[in-house]
């Protein structure tokens, strides 16, 4: 049965509407300190990559959360470290401070459980005298006793003088509202910039792509994730939206690489294919077919060549 309507009052005079804010928001920090764990927990959807290994995450990604009133567009980088040796590094090292200028609030964050390092240090002194407002986010409070978190307090605020600090855990949420609540204050008062159901800018392909870069980086060791890359050759949506056809090619550095990943009679490979497609049916909401190859390409993370062939 329909259900009635109420019927329709004349409008109350209302209150001045808030103006509408939207704003970028970076997360800028060293490798592993939790940033696309954290970008995933305030969107409140997996659209980041994580892995306990430094350097997951190897370009720019927004992550966005719209509430009616606010849009929040979180820009995920890859760390910022000193070691950037090879080519692949430096570009990731460049896209994390070109992250830092054109945003509307910056939030750092620290690895309480790690304790501050020198590379937090030189992160800290670089961002001392940035005008954007800046937060600090101290993460992983999960790991450590209060009794230690007091004095890594203090000496984030001895670097950091009159910036506001906030112990959070994203992995377990506490305190990511509280996080939030303190950057929308600072965002400009702008109309939303992307669709209010959009989480991300990646396209599918490229989420594709990192779902199965992220099992790479869970289920191989030392060198071997940092020597891979993955291209999306085909995605192909079956009709009435059930089935997803998604053919990815996954490129190594050697030969070696290539029998590890591969694993005794296919069962590493099957298994990352497994791992990547249910999450993969979980971001989709569908049926995911998806099938992996693995292929040589010579010193690819060292051939500006290659890494644009490769769209990196
Ligand atoms: P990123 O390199 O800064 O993006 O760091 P990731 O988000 O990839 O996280 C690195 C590792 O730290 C992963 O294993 C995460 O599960 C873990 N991690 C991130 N945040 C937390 C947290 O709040 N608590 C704990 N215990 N682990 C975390
Ligand atoms: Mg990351």
């Amino acid at each position: 049965m329909a259900r009635r309507k109420t019927p329709t009052l004349p409008a109350p005079q209302a209150a001045p509407a808030k103006p509408f804010r939207c704003g970028f928001v970076a997360l800028i920090g060293r490798p592993n300190v939790g940033k696309s764990t954290l970008l995933n927990a305030l969107v409140g959807a997996k659209v980041a990559i994580v892995s306990p290994k430094p350097q997951t995450t190897r370009t720019r990604l927004l992550g966005i959360k719209t509430f009616p009133n606010v849009q929040l567009i979180f820009v995920d980088t890859p760390g910022i470290h000193q070691h950037a040796g090879s080519l692949l590094n430096k570009r990731m090292v460049e896209a994390a401070l070109t992250a830092v200028q054109d945003t509307d609030v910056v939030v750092f964050v620290v690895d309480a459980h790690k304790g501050l390092t020198p590379e937090d240090e030189a992160i800290a002194q670089r961002l001392a005298t940035i005008r954007t407002p800046l937060l600090i986010g101290i993460n992983k409070i999960d790991l450590i006793p209060k009794a230690t978190l007091l004095p890594l307090l203090d000496r984030v605020a001895a670097l950091l003088p009159n910036r506001e600090l906030i112990p959070i855990s994203a992995l377990s949420g506490e305190n990511t509202q509280e996080l939030l609540n303190m950057i929308i204050p600072a965002l400009p008062a702008s109309p939303a910039l992307y669709p209010d159901d959009e989480l991300t800018d990646q396209s599918e392909r490229v989420i594709a792509q990192e779902f199965v870069r992220e099992q790479l980086f869970l289920q191989t060791q030392q060198e071997v994730p940092y020597a891979t890359t993955v291209v999306v050759e085909e995605f192909q949506e079956r009709p009435g939206k059930t089935l997803l056809f998604i053919r990815a090619v996954i490129y190594v550095e050697r030969q070696s690489q290539r029998a590890i990943i591969i694993g005794h009679r296919g069962s590493r490979l099957k298994e990352i294919g497994q791992r990547a497609r249910e999450q993969l049916e979980s971001f989709f909401g569908c049926n995911v077919f998806l099938e992996l190859f693995v292929k040589v390409v010579k010193g690819w993370t060292n051939s500006p060549g290659a890494l644009h062939e490769l769209g990196l």
